[in-house]
């Protein structure tokens, strides 16, 4: 199994400089790294400092010191770091020194001291490939569990991370919590299979403001619902148990999106994939759940060209867009990862034809979205700015994640507050985008 690198993490300081931690650790969770509880294991060791008075300046260069001589890779933060000449002359060799809520640049420097050699694979990574450009601040990814129980054949993730290990729910409800408390207004809850929190704790009964909660999708879902602020949720397999959560969204807790990786429509394809929730009628299952939200944007990602598609199978797949009129998609050729069960599955597909099939795919679906998108024109809409650039406001709506999806343009929204809720015209479909005023 390849190690996740380690960073060793030192919090001192008030409950500002705990909400900094917090965004550190969920960014580096996040990005794949682990939180090592001791110095040794650490590949380097992050100290979030505290300048308030004399005894805390004390207490935070003794722990640097500490941090020093245990680990020798040293990245300083918080409010100690404003004094970087300081730091920097007591201890030389530290590797970056950064003042308080920077976390941008500390998550920076632990990537460039430290980076994270496993590559970024459309099949393992949870959030997209950004490298090192980090989230804005009004948004955070939030990490339920690692690992995964399942078994796909083109999946190496099981091997590498091993099985699924939910966090606790309180644990993820109090970091929700402080992120919502510290500017976040967006949750992207992530982890290999959203659908299957709790399996490994047996639903496990946990407890958050001293209320029990159980390690489940649903009630989590319940609890990050009451936090006011949008939450979306991302890898979902198309279980009956997730029929549940669909009020959550018609009701307006939780955005009324989901990111469910369907990979494939046809069902002897599906099976060599050893796909999750294989066997469901996910035809069916969209219809049921769009009766009961009508909003709901389904976005998935496909792989075509697995070892033994016949045209017969991947017309499967053109006819399943026809039918389940997917909000976004995404599609990759299939390609074989080092140690995947299904690099040993007889007839491969040849490479032109997986072009061929993946330029079919494509034409389809833009078709397809494209319809989907230009519906919502006339409507009002609740959109979270994420951007003011050239005079006019870049936003996103509840059928956009970011990084992944669409956005919306509000042209008249040079001087809306970023990190703000609010609601717009939409005036135009382009593309994959859509155009909008302020009401
Ligand atoms: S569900 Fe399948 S593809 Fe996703 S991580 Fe688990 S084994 Fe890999």
């Amino acid at each position: 199994m390849s190690e996740s690198p380690k960073v060793g993490f030192v919090s001192l300081g008030c409950p500002k400089a705990l909400v900094d931690s917090e965004r550190i650790l969920t960014q580096l969770r996040t990005d794949g790294y682990e939180i090592s509880p001791t110095y040794e294991d650490a590949g380097l060791v992050v100290v979030n400092t505290c300048g308030f008075i004399d005894s805390a300046v004390a207490e935070s260069l003794d722990a640097i010191g500490e941090a020093m001589d245990a680990n020798g890779k040293v990245i300083v933060t918080g409010c100690l770091g404003v004094k970087a000449e300081e730091i920097q002359a007591e201890f030389p060799a530290v590797l970056a020194v950064t003042g308080p809520q920077a976390y941008e640049e500390v998550v920076g420097a632990v990537h460039q001291h430290l980076p994270n050699q496993q590559a970024h694979n459309p099949f393992l990574e949870l959030v997209p490939p950004q490298g090192i450009k980090l989230t804005p601040r009004h948004y955070a990814y939030l990490k339920i569990s690692e690992g995964c129980n399942h078994r796909c054949s083109f999946c190496i993730i099981p091997s590498m991370r091993g099985n699924l290990v939910s966090r606790p729910v309180g644990d993820v409800l109090e970091e929700a919590e402080r992120l919502v408390a510290a500017g976040v207004r967006e949750l992207l809850v992530i982890s290999q299979d959203t659908s299957a929190y709790g399996v490994d704790v047996k639903y496990r009964t946990g407890f958050w403001k001293g209320r029990p909660v159980k390690t489940r999708m649903q009630a989590l879902c319940e609890a990050l619902g009451s936090l006011g602020v949008w939450v979306r949720l991302h890898y979902v397999y198309p279980y009956p148990h997730v029929d549940h959560i669909i009020p959550l969204m018609s009701e307006g807790n939780i955005v009324p999106y989901l990111d469910i990786p369907f990979q494939h429509a046809s069902l002897p394809v599906l099976k060599r994939m050893k796909r999750p929730a294989a066997t469901e009628n996910t035809l069916k299952r969209i219809a049921h759940w769009r009766e009961q939200c009508p909003e709901l944007t389904i976005r998935s990602t496909f792989i075509v060209g697995f070892p033994g598609e016949t045209d017969a199978e991947f017309q499967e797949l053109l006819d399943f867009l026809d039918e389940a009129q997917l909000d976004r998609v995404g599609c990759f050729e299939y390609s074989e990862v080092e140690g995947a069960a299904a690099n040993a599955l007889p007839d491969p597909v040849p490479d032109e034809v997986k072009h061929e099939r993946f330029h079919a795919f494509m034409e389809k679906q833009a078709a397809i979205s494209q319809q989907r998108l230009a519906q919502k024109v006339g409507k009002t809409l609740q959109v979270l700015v994420d951007a003011i650039d050239d005079g006019e406001a870049i936003a996103r709506s509840q059928a956009d994640a970011p990084e992944i999806d669409g956005l919306v343009y509000i042209e008249d929204g040079g001087s809306l507050p970023v990190g703000e809720f609010v609601n717009v015209r939409i005036t135009e479909a382009l593309e994959h985008d859509l155009v909008a005023v302020t009401l």
